[in-house]
């Protein structure tokens, strides 16, 4: 898929997690995500929230400190 030109929309949301969370980062809780879930890589918890949509809009990118490996999780998906 080609890269497309970020829309107003998406600035709107990025602009707000990132104001509520203070960090620069989109805060999981703002979207009703775990902060942490496991890496299905490595199963290690040291994970950070990257993007709040992934590749679709039913995922959330996250980022796996341990591994440094991006993986995408189901914003449905039981446990944490
Ligand atoms: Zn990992």
């Amino acid at each position: 898929m080609a890269p497309r030109r970020p829309t107003d929309l998406d600035r709107a949301v990025d602009d707000a997690a990132a104001a509520r969370s203070g960090t620069g980062r989109a805060d999981p809780a703002a979207f009703g995500l775990p902060a942490r879930p496991a890496c299905p890589f490595c199963g290690g918890e040291e994970t950070e929230l990257y993007a709040p949509f992934g590749s679709a809009l039913s995922v959330a990118t996250y980022w796996c400190l341990r591994c440094r490996t991006a993986f995408e999780r189901f914003k449905w998906q039981a446990g944490g």
